[in-house]
């Protein structure tokens, strides 16, 4: 498992809600989920992305979410 806060995702610079998952897609649908609940505004934003927008996005959490170290669970 790994962990990114929600910031680090690309959220409010000042959340530091830790978002975790055992794959990228995982941490993506889980910080989804995050925003949806508490970051309405943002979440209904990256719903308006265009699918280039969102491609170049997933491509970038990937690249971070590789570089990141396993989280002891
Ligand atoms: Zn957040």
């Amino acid at each position: 498992m790994k962990q990114m806060t929600c910031a680090a995702m690309g959220g409010p610079a000042t959340c530091t809600e830790m978002i975790s998952g055992n794959t990228a897609e995982e941490m993506m649908a889980n910080g989804m989920k995050h925003a949806t609940e508490a970051h309405p505004e943002m979440a209904a934003d990256m719903q308006k992305m265009s699918p280039e927008d969102m491609a170049k996005w997933t491509a970038d959490l990937q690249g971070k979410f590789n570089a990141l170290p396993e989280a002891a669970a």
